[in-house]
Protein backbone atom coordinates (compact mmCIF):
# COMPACT_ATOMS: atom_id res chain seq x y z
CA UNK A 1 0.00 0.00 0.00
CA UNK A 2 1.30 3.59 -0.88
CA UNK A 3 0.08 6.99 -0.29
CA UNK A 4 -2.95 7.61 0.59
CA UNK A 5 -4.20 3.80 0.47
CA UNK A 6 -3.05 3.38 -2.96
CA UNK A 7 -2.77 -0.55 -4.00
CA UNK A 8 -0.20 -1.11 -6.77
CA UNK A 9 -1.94 -3.51 -9.10
CA UNK A 10 1.33 -4.01 -10.79
CA UNK A 11 5.50 -3.27 -10.20
CA UNK A 12 7.30 -0.55 -11.69
CA UNK A 13 8.84 -2.60 -14.58
CA UNK A 14 12.46 -3.51 -14.62
CA UNK A 15 15.00 -1.10 -16.81
CA UNK A 16 14.30 -2.35 -20.82
CA UNK A 17 16.29 -0.89 -23.68
CA UNK A 18 14.53 0.08 -26.49
CA UNK A 19 15.48 1.38 -29.44
CA UNK A 20 16.62 4.89 -29.90
CA UNK A 21 15.13 5.94 -33.42
CA UNK A 22 16.52 8.67 -35.88
CA UNK A 23 15.38 11.99 -34.95
CA UNK A 24 12.45 13.25 -36.91
CA UNK A 25 12.09 16.19 -38.42
CA UNK A 26 9.92 18.41 -36.45
CA UNK A 27 11.16 16.91 -32.79
CA UNK A 28 10.92 20.14 -30.10
CA UNK A 29 14.15 21.42 -29.53
CA UNK A 30 13.07 22.65 -25.91
CA UNK A 31 15.92 20.79 -23.59
CA UNK A 32 14.24 21.05 -19.82
CA UNK A 33 10.54 20.18 -19.08
CA UNK A 34 8.25 22.13 -16.29
CA UNK A 35 8.47 20.16 -13.68
CA UNK A 36 4.65 21.28 -12.25
CA UNK A 37 1.77 23.54 -12.98
CA UNK A 38 0.13 24.83 -10.35
CA UNK A 39 -2.70 25.23 -12.44
CA UNK A 40 -2.87 22.36 -13.58
CA UNK A 41 -5.95 19.70 -12.97
CA UNK A 42 -3.65 16.25 -13.39
CA UNK A 43 -0.54 18.03 -11.55
CA UNK A 44 -3.13 18.51 -8.61
CA UNK A 45 -4.31 14.89 -8.81
CA UNK A 46 -0.71 13.80 -8.46
CA UNK A 47 0.19 15.96 -5.64
CA UNK A 48 -2.64 14.38 -3.91
CA UNK A 49 -4.63 17.52 -3.84
CA UNK A 50 -7.96 16.61 -6.12
CA UNK A 51 -8.90 12.71 -5.33
CA UNK A 52 -8.80 10.02 -7.89
CA UNK A 53 -9.02 6.56 -7.90
CA UNK A 54 -5.62 5.58 -8.39
CA UNK A 55 -4.76 2.16 -9.60
CA UNK A 56 -1.12 2.62 -9.58
CA UNK A 57 1.41 4.81 -8.88
CA UNK A 58 5.25 4.78 -8.60
CA UNK A 59 8.02 8.02 -8.95
CA UNK A 60 7.55 8.50 -12.58
CA UNK A 61 3.63 7.86 -12.86
CA UNK A 62 0.45 8.08 -11.54
CA UNK A 63 -2.53 5.94 -13.31
CA UNK A 64 -6.26 6.69 -12.29
CA UNK A 65 -9.96 5.76 -13.51
CA UNK A 66 -11.47 7.99 -15.80
CA UNK A 67 -14.23 10.03 -14.27
CA UNK A 68 -16.65 9.26 -16.97
CA UNK A 69 -15.97 6.71 -18.67
CA UNK A 70 -15.97 5.11 -22.06
CA UNK A 71 -15.35 1.76 -21.92
CA UNK A 72 -15.47 -0.51 -19.21
CA UNK A 73 -11.91 -0.41 -18.09
CA UNK A 74 -10.96 3.28 -18.72
CA UNK A 75 -7.62 4.04 -17.12
CA UNK A 76 -5.67 7.42 -17.65
CA UNK A 77 -1.91 7.62 -17.57
CA UNK A 78 -0.14 10.40 -16.42
CA UNK A 79 3.95 11.28 -16.23
CA UNK A 80 3.78 13.50 -12.86
CA UNK A 81 6.10 15.72 -14.51
CA UNK A 82 4.27 18.74 -16.79
CA UNK A 83 4.07 18.11 -19.96
CA UNK A 84 1.37 19.67 -22.00
CA UNK A 85 0.69 17.67 -24.97
CA UNK A 86 2.57 15.58 -27.07
CA UNK A 87 4.07 18.34 -28.96
CA UNK A 88 5.96 19.43 -26.50
CA UNK A 89 7.73 16.12 -25.96
CA UNK A 90 11.40 16.25 -25.69
CA UNK A 91 13.70 13.62 -26.41
CA UNK A 92 14.85 12.59 -22.91
CA UNK A 93 11.42 12.12 -22.50
CA UNK A 94 11.28 8.75 -24.07
CA UNK A 95 11.82 6.27 -21.60
CA UNK A 96 9.25 8.19 -19.63
CA UNK A 97 6.84 7.33 -22.67
CA UNK A 98 7.61 3.54 -22.81
CA UNK A 99 7.26 3.14 -19.49
CA UNK A 100 3.91 4.42 -19.62
CA UNK A 101 3.20 1.70 -22.47
CA UNK A 102 4.76 -1.38 -20.41
CA UNK A 103 2.32 0.21 -17.52
CA UNK A 104 -0.48 0.20 -19.89
CA UNK A 105 0.17 -3.63 -20.43
CA UNK A 106 0.38 -4.47 -17.43
CA UNK A 107 -2.97 -2.48 -16.56
CA UNK A 108 -4.85 -4.53 -19.48
CA UNK A 109 -3.57 -7.79 -18.16
CA UNK A 110 -4.40 -6.80 -14.10
CA UNK A 111 -7.92 -5.42 -15.60
CA UNK A 112 -8.34 -8.99 -17.77
CA UNK A 113 -8.52 -7.59 -20.92
CA UNK A 114 -5.13 -8.14 -22.42
CA UNK A 115 -6.89 -11.17 -24.63
CA UNK A 116 -9.60 -9.85 -25.66
CA UNK A 117 -8.37 -6.52 -26.74
CA UNK A 118 -7.77 -2.83 -25.95
CA UNK A 119 -7.07 0.38 -26.68
CA UNK A 120 -4.62 3.13 -26.28
CA UNK A 121 -5.46 6.61 -27.02
CA UNK A 122 -3.12 9.93 -26.84
CA UNK A 123 -5.55 12.80 -27.84
CA UNK A 124 -3.01 15.88 -28.82
CA UNK A 125 -4.43 19.36 -29.48
CA UNK A 126 -8.28 20.62 -30.55
CA UNK A 127 -9.14 18.64 -33.15
CA UNK A 128 -7.64 15.44 -31.28
CA UNK A 129 -10.40 16.55 -28.81
CA UNK A 130 -7.60 16.65 -26.09
CA UNK A 131 -9.29 18.81 -23.00
CA UNK A 132 -6.78 18.52 -20.34
CA UNK A 133 -3.29 19.85 -21.06
CA UNK A 134 -0.92 17.36 -19.29
CA UNK A 135 0.02 14.17 -21.38
CA UNK A 136 -2.01 11.72 -20.49
CA UNK A 137 -2.85 7.82 -21.85
CA UNK A 138 -6.23 6.56 -22.36
CA UNK A 139 -6.26 2.38 -21.66
CA UNK A 140 -9.94 1.37 -22.79
CA UNK A 141 -11.04 -1.98 -23.02
CA UNK A 142 -14.15 -4.51 -22.09
CA UNK A 143 -16.03 -3.82 -25.07
CA UNK A 144 -15.65 -3.60 -28.85
CA UNK A 145 -14.62 -0.60 -30.17
CA UNK A 146 -15.00 0.76 -33.66
CA UNK A 147 -12.76 2.34 -36.33
CA UNK A 148 -12.02 5.01 -38.13
CA UNK A 149 -12.73 6.78 -34.72
CA UNK A 150 -15.37 9.52 -34.52
P1 LIG B 1 -8.74 14.24 -23.12
O1 LIG B 1 -10.06 14.65 -23.68
O2 LIG B 1 -7.97 13.29 -24.00
O3 LIG B 1 -7.90 15.45 -22.72
O4 LIG B 1 -9.05 13.40 -21.83
C1 LIG B 1 -9.25 13.97 -20.57
C2 LIG B 1 -9.93 12.93 -19.74
O5 LIG B 1 -9.80 13.28 -18.38
C3 LIG B 1 -11.42 12.77 -20.03
O6 LIG B 1 -11.68 11.43 -20.44
C4 LIG B 1 -12.08 13.12 -18.69
O7 LIG B 1 -13.22 12.34 -18.43
C5 LIG B 1 -10.95 12.85 -17.72
N1 LIG B 1 -11.02 13.58 -16.46
C6 LIG B 1 -11.22 14.91 -16.30
N2 LIG B 1 -11.16 15.23 -15.00
C7 LIG B 1 -10.94 14.08 -14.32
C8 LIG B 1 -10.78 13.75 -12.94
N3 LIG B 1 -10.86 14.68 -11.97
N4 LIG B 1 -10.55 12.46 -12.60
C9 LIG B 1 -10.48 11.52 -13.57
N5 LIG B 1 -10.61 11.76 -14.89
C10 LIG B 1 -10.83 13.02 -15.26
Amino acid sequence: MGRRGVHCIVRPGRAVSLPVPNRPSGYSSRKEPRLSDPNCLFCRIVRGEIPATIVYQDDQLVAFRDINPQAPTHILIIPHEHVATLNELVPSQGKLMGHMHLLAQALARAEGIAESGWRVVINCGADAGQSVFHVHMHVLGGRSFGWPPG
